[in-house]
């Protein structure tokens, strides 16, 4: 990573203690030392340039010199709902994957072929890998990482998107057109165990349209950053000028 570390706080003031896990990692993995200059993030999209002013056993007071924009957050809105996955290697790709694609908001769900089981301990863990994720690719807010114990409660919880495609591995064609998209999505993909025609019956009822991924079956993971690549580039987020210039911008 160029420049000066980063690190979420819960909330970024003129004086700010680092505390908990980031503090112990800013301590004793990176060394930091009063002078060192670090980047503070709190989620807000905004980034903090500070310098550490104090360093205790417990915090580090770090000292806030500038306040700017974070500049590299996806101009849509792309949510990203995907069955909970048995390996946890997998679901920590996905959601990293996700993380540095751009994507606001991560679901991972349970559903009728899906017997992965998920606590609290797993979904923070999977909160700690977008964080981590977002820090690496220069981000300034983390995609917060939820989980629903059905899938019509992950399906329902993008309502808002003006598209909803699901990849449904059964489906001959997509009812969507993947290259012309705008505005906000959501993507649903399945876990290891695929959908069932109920459950589809189910996303479209919701709105969703099926779309495919070709002929070939996708791992799942694969399929979650296949679908999500496809939908950013759509939306103008992959282009060859960096997805800087010309972002389809059209929140809702
Ligand atoms: N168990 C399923 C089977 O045997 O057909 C395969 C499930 S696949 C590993 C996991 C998920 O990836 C699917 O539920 C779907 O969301 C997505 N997927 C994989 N290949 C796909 C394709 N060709 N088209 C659309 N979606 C696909």
């Amino acid at each position: 990573m160029s420049g000066p570390r980063r690190f979420f706080v819960p909330r970024a003031e003129e004086e700010t203690l680092l505390e908990g896990e980031e503090f112990e990692h800013a301590k004793n993995v990176l060394r930091l030392c009063v002078g060192d200059e670090a980047v503070l993030l709190d989620n807000s999209g905004k980034e903090y340039s500070a310098v550490v002013s104090e360093v205790g056993k417990r915090s580090m007071k770090l000292h806030v010199l500038r306040v700017n924009e974070g500049d590299r957050e996806a101009a849509t809105e792309v949510a990203l709902l995907f069955g909970y996955l048995k390996n946890a290697d997998k679901n920590e790709f996905v959601v990293q994957k996700a993380t540095e694609l751009g994507v606001k908001k991560i679901a991972a769900f349970s559903s009728a072929y899906s017997s992965a089981y998920m606590n609290e301990n797993k979904l923070e863990r999977l909160n700690r890998v977008a964080r981590e994720s977002a820090k690496q690719c220069l981000r300034s807010v983390a995609p917060e990482v939820q989980y629903f114990p059905t899938l019509e409660g992950a399906l329902r919880s993008a309502a808002e998107c003006r598209n909803k495609l699901f990849a449904c591995e059964f489906a001959e064609r997509s009812e969507a057109d993947l290259l012309s998209l705008s505005g906000s999505t959501a993507v649903a993909v399945g876990s290891e165990g695929g959908f069932s025609r109920e459950e589809e019956a189910l996303a479209k009822s919701l709105g969703y349209s099926s779309v495919t991924l070709g002929k070939r079956i996708l791992r799942a993971e694969t399929a979650a950053v296949a679908l999500t690549s496809v939908v950013m580039f759509a939306l103008g987020e992959l282009g060859l000028d960096g997805g800087r210039a010309e972002a389809k911008e059209e929140k809702r």
